[in-house]
Formats: structure tokens, C-alpha cells, sequence
């Protein structure tokens, strides 16, 4: 069990953040926030998909209008992102913006950010600080940017403090993976809001997958993050597929069973690659709804008789490979012996609904 750092609790339209609560999947939207109609479509694919938070960027007063429209097609919170402009964020707070977030590098004025805090208060709206390496100069010419990243969200921190508006969440990414490790675990130690994990700017999926899995999954494996957002140049469908993906990885979060496969050699006797990828093809169509499970729920495809016993054993379910043939486990215990052509099929049906 991860052990997660004790922080607030944010309320964010209908949920939770913060450590008392599961760690929030969220994402952004890839179109023109003013058409309406082609967001809300977007926004309701992503719900479908797992989604429990939106965000959307706010570049202009339309953009902040179309949150009141784009509310009444959608169940889950919206967020919207504000860079540059205050009055950009109270207009979307006026349009009903669960929560907004705001980028210190961006966002200097004193006098601006009373005007928005004083908003934000008035409306129970809460805020995300959100750093961002690429808009703070200071970060380019910094010897240790992580230390530079996480000194100047503490401080910006220290406006808020002032004014008693704690409705905060906070994030420092950037890029680099280390530097966003190093920023995240200095900031964590400096205050106690929750905090929002990501890895920006990461490129197109094989990488960008590879770089949110390790940024997001160690911090979250220190205790740290109570939401998070994989960007990448690719769908938001596939964005919240990989968060999903890491927090089961991590065991912090069930959306349907694990497979465990071996990864075949010399000593395999089936050919058990189309064997596992047809059972992932089915459980994901299965498992497709946005539901959580309690328990974790694991199913082992193994290739011979070394490992395959073992591994199949302590799945809930598992199947090891012979020549052919499998012999299947059940928490444990063999249940039967089948053909390797009828494996995904009983597999499916030892694994219910
Ligand atoms: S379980 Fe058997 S077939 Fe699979 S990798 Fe291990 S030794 Fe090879």
C-alpha cells in the first residue's frame, strides 16, 4: 500500500482532493473551448473513457461564456486554464468554472491576483497554482531549475496565504522528469495543499507514455500526487487510458482485472502472444465503463511449466501452458485442464462480469 503524504482536502465541484481521497484522473481538451457543441462531444467521450476531471483552456471572454453551456452536456467538474489575463478567470468563475488554474509565470501582478483571490473566495471557487517550466525565464537560466521551480511556487503560495484562501492545488511540470521529481518531493515538504501531478510537454505516446509512467508513478509511489494528467501529443482518450493504466499498475486505484503474461522464450510450447492479446482485447471491451472495482482482480497467462505454476497460483485466476494444453488455476488450486484454443474463452468466463 502506498502511503500518501497527509494533505487538505480540496472540493472541486462534486469531488474530493486531497489525501483522504482517491487520486483523480483528469485531462484537457484538444478543441476551441468556444464550440460548444464539438467541447461538450469531446468532454462526454473523455467521461465515457474515465475522466473525472476537465479542464479546458480560457483564451478568451467567449471561451469563459462557453462554460455555462458546456456544464449542462457534461456530469464531471471543468476547470478552466487562464494564463496572462485575471479577468479571463472571473469570468469563467462567473460562468460556473469549478475550478481555475493559474500560472505563476504568467500571473504577476499583486493587485490582479487580490482581485481574482477575492473572487475565488466569494465563490468557493478553488484555484491550482500551476508552474510551468517553459513560462518562468528564471527556470532557463536556472543551475538547479527543480530548486528554482518549487522556490517560486512556495512563494506564490505566500499571496494567497495572506488573504486565508486555502483552496489550493498545486503543481510544478516540467519536461524534464528529473527536475519535475526533484521540484514535486522540495515543494510537498513546503506546504500541505494537494498537489496535481503531471509531466508536460512529454512528445507523441511511446515516449510520452514512458515519461508520465516513470514521472507520475514515482511520486506517486512516494506518497506524492492526488490527481493527475498524462499529456500527451496524441487523443485525451488515450491520455486517461495511460493514467488508469498507471494507477493500476500501482495498486492505487481497480478499474478491471491485471493481466500477468510471461514474456515467452525457448522453453514455451503455445503460441501465447495472440493468446494474452486476445484476452486483453476482451477484458478491455468487457471492462470498457468508467467503473471502479474494490479489489484488485488478476489473471496469469503463462507459457510452460517453469514460472507458469507459480505466477498462474497466486493470480486470482491463471492459466500455465504446456504443449498445447493449459492447466487452470483458481485462487490457487487447479479447477481443469484444457485445449490452449479454448483458453480465452473459459479465462472470460472465470472472470464474470
Ligand atoms: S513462464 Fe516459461 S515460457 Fe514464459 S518466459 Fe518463463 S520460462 Fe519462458
Amino acid at each position: 500500500m502506498i502511503k500518501r503524504r497527509k494533505t487538505r482536502t480540496v472540493e472541486v465541484g462534486n469531488i474530493k482532493i486531497g489525501s483522504d481521497h482517491p487520486v483523480v484522473i483528469q485531462s484537457m481538451t484538444k478543441t476551441n473551448t468556444s464550440e460548444i457543441e464539438k467541447t461538450t462531444r469531446q468532454i462526454r467521450s473523455m467521461e465515457a473513457a474515465g475522466c473525472e476531471l476537465v479542464r479546458v483552456a480560457v483564451k478568451s471572454p467567449e471561451d469563459a461564456s462557453a462554460i455555462a453551456e458546456i456544464k449542462k452536456g457534461i456530469t464531471i467538474p471543468i476547470a478552466a486554464d487562464i494564463h496572462f489575463d485575471h479577468t479571463l478567470a472571473i469570468k469563467a468563475i462567473a460562468s460556473g468554472a469549478d475550478k481555475i488554474r493559474i500560472n505563476p509565470g504568467n500571473m504577476k501582478s499583486p493587485k490582479d491576483l487580490d482581485r481574482l483571490i477575492n473572487c475565488a473566495l466569494e465563490k468557493n471557487v478553488p484555484i491550482r497554482i500551476g508552474i510551468n517550466s517553459g513560462s518562468l525565464e528564471e527556470v532557463s537560466r536556472a543551475k538547479c531549475p527543480s530548486d528554482v521551480m518549487a522556490d517560486i511556487l512556495l512563494k506564490y503560495l505566500e499571496s494567497f496565504q495572506r488573504k486565508n484562501f486555502h483552496d489550493i492545488i498545486v503543481s510544478i511540470k516540467s519536461a524534464d522528469v528529473v527536475s519535475t521529481w526533484l521540484a514535486y518531493k522540495k515543494a510537498a515538504a513546503g506546504c500541505d495543499y494537494p498537489m496535481h501531478l503531471g509531466i508536460t510537454s512529454t512528445g507523441l505516446a511511446d515516449d510520452g507514455i514512458v515519461k508520465s509512467s516513470i514521472g507520475i508513478g514515482s511520486l506517486l509511489l512516494a506518497g506524492i500526487g492526488d490527481t493527475i494528467r498524462v499529456s500527451l501529443t496524441d487523443t485525451p482518450i488515450l491520455e486517461i487510458e495511460t493514467a488508469r493504466r498507471i494507477l493500476s499498475a500501482l495498486g492505487a486505484r481497480h478499474f478491471g482485472p491485471q493481466i500477468i503474461s510471461c514474456p515467452t522464450c525457448g522453453r514455451c510450447q503455445v503460441d501465447l502472444i495472440p493468446i494474452a492479446k486476445k484476452l486483453e482485447i476482451e477484458i478491455k471491451n468487457r471492462f470498457k465503463t468508467k467503473n471502479e472495482y474494490k479489489k484488485p482482480l488478476t489473471v496469469a497467462v503463462m507459457g510452460c511449466e517453469v514460472n507458469g505454476p507459480g505466477e498462474a497460483k497466486m493470480a486470482d485466476i491463471g492459466i500455465a501452458f504446456g504443449k498445447n494444453k493449459g492447466v487452470i488455476f483458481k485462487k490457487g488450486k487447479i479447477v481443469e485442464k484444457i485445449e490452449a484454443f479454448r483458453a480465452v474463452e473459459r479465462l472470460m468466463e472465470l472472470v464474470g462480469q
